[in-house]
């Protein structure tokens, strides 16, 4: 008899991500099969985001999809899970989501064996329950490269986001639990980790004895962990990266997402560690500091700035991105020119600028008026995307003559046109011979391109840039290393 089959969609953020491979990994582990094939699957499960309604309403449309599948064929267990299960405190969204048969968060997923074995023994082997789904090991594709959460959930409440109703409060993994990920996704050939948190680094490990006795962000003159001098901010997060530096085999190391009130000198130390990439994704979200007030984000521009000016007398060449809402609630045409203003005294490198999307439960919902209209948004949005496009490409322009470290995730073959096909045949030839392109992400976050074979995939490399643009530095391969 075949193995029952599942199609996994996944919205959002790498967290998401993370999330589905870890319900890959239960549902291969109960006999399950990954399919493609989405219309003849026993079992679809959608993993939603809820940071902006545009995030949810894809998600109705596309249930809406499978909904007229699943009427003809009713066996199919149709699920949603992810953030919106997660804040839907009222039942709200699960009712207009009536037809599905499984509507659970994150943080329940372990339960799905039995679930599904209510539905339709005769598809699993094992009904046995997870009771703590961060004990899971995700079921990875790309062996090179990892996502390793660390922490769940939130304890901020900034005023405009859903995470804390969607994810619960914040949550820390064991350290120990992390690094038998870690030297395991080692032994088997990963090179690259990614400590996935909501505000990573204010992860506090339940297990501080765990730390090793050499440690010496736990050993310093501060005290022992736990004692009078442990503020917490940063000790246990700036220990965990000391710690993954020491596991043999990760050459490149880096976190999503920091708050700026946790970036203490520890954590700025310890990204100067050998493994820690030149990157670090710092969300600011304004420029401003009555909009950081009513968006509770703890910190004004100048602590912000402050972070960052001791994050380059740390380490000059460090790459900086960031996050940024415009038209907040409140957010006057002069704020807005505050954000522009921080930009540019900051200069990053890379921003993901979001147009302010009210969601339902949260503080700024109840509190305030959505009162910056879509066109101004939109224009707004439009202004920091040129400032950003400028920045970068003058930025990138920096590396031209320098030689960047890429791992490279993907080759892309030469591409054949029907109009090369008729080319000559000396250019036919020559085509022939060139072996595509392969890209992959620089010590600094860079997108890199090179020409190189399908070989060269998930080897670090080293490449001279030649040429730069906004979004892609481009190269040519100078010497292999050996991994
Ligand atoms: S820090 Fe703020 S924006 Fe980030 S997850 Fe927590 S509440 Fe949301």
């Amino acid at each position: 008899m075949s193995s029952p089959t599942y199609h996994l969609i996944t919205f959002g953020c790498q967290m998401n991500k993370n999330d589905s491979q870890r319900i890959s990994s239960l549902l291969r582990g109960i006999g399950f099969e990954p399919t493609e094939r989405k219309e003849q699957a026993d079992l679809v499960l959608i993993n939603t985001c809820s940071v902006r309604q545009s995030a949810e309403d894809r998600v109705y449309s596309l249930v809406g999809t499978f909904g007229e599948i699943k009427r003809a064929r009713p066996e199919m267990i149709l699920g949603v899970t992810g953030c919106m299960p997660g804040r839907d405190r009222d039942g709200a969204i699960k009712k207009r989501l009536s037809f599905i048969d499984l509507y659970f968060p994150t943080a329940e997923m372990g339960q799905l064996p039995r679930w599904i074995a209510e539905l339709r023994p005769e598809l699993v082997n094992s009904a046995d329950i997870v009771e703590d789904y961060l004990k899971i090991t995700p079921d990875r594709l790309a062996a090179r490269q990892a996502f390793v959460s660390i922490q769940t959930g939130c304890n901020k409440f900034c005023t405009y986001c859903v995470v804390p109703f969607a994810r619960g409060l914040e949550k820390n993994r064991s350290l120990r639990d992390i690094l038998d990920e870690v030297r395991e996704l080692a032994e088997h050939g990963c090179v690259e980790v990614t400590l996935l948190g909501q505000t990573v680094n204010s992860y506090r490990a339940p297990d501080p004895e765990a730390f090793s006795k050499a440690n010496p962000y736990v050993q310093r003159s501060f005290g022992p962990l736990g004692g009078p001098h442990d503020d917490g901010m940063g000790r246990h997060f700036a220990g965990l990266l000391w710690e993954i530096n020491q596991i043999a085999g990760i050459s490149r190391l880096h976190f999503t997402a920091p708050h700026p009130l946790h970036m203490s000198d520890e954590v700025m130390d310890a990204m100067t560690l050998p493994a820690h990439l030149q990157y670090l994704h710092l969300p600011v979200q304004s420029g401003d500091d009555e909009v950081l007030r009513r968006m509770n984000r703890r910190y004004t521009a100048a602590q912000y700035l402050d972070v960052v000016d001791r994050l380059r007398a740390h380490c000059r060449a460090m790459a900086i991105g960031t996050d940024i809402i415009v038209g907040f609630s409140g957010e006057s045409e002069a704020a807005f020119e505050r954000t522009v203003e921080l930009y540019e005294r900051v200069g990053f490198d890379l921003s993901y600028t979001a147009r302010y999307s009210v969601r339902s439960g949260t503080a700024a919902w109840r509190a305030f008026k959505d009162d910056v209209s879509r066109e101004e948004k939109k224009r707004r949005w439009d202004v920091l995307q040129a400032v950003q496009e400028r920045i970068t490409r003058d930025k990138n322009e920096a590396y031209v003559g320098k030689t960047v470290s890429v791992l490279v995730e993907r080759h892309e073959p030469p591409k054949i046109t029907e109009e090369l096909l008729s080319a000559p045949e000396d250019i036919r030839q020559a085509l022939a011979r060139q072996s595509g392109f392969c890209y992959g992400n620089s010590r600094e976050m860079k997108l890199v391109r090179f020409v190189g074979g399908a070989e060269m995939v998930g080897k670090i490399v080293d490449v001279q840039v030649k040429r730069a643009d906004t979004w892609l530095l481009e190269g040519s391969l100078c010497a292999q290393k050996s991994f």
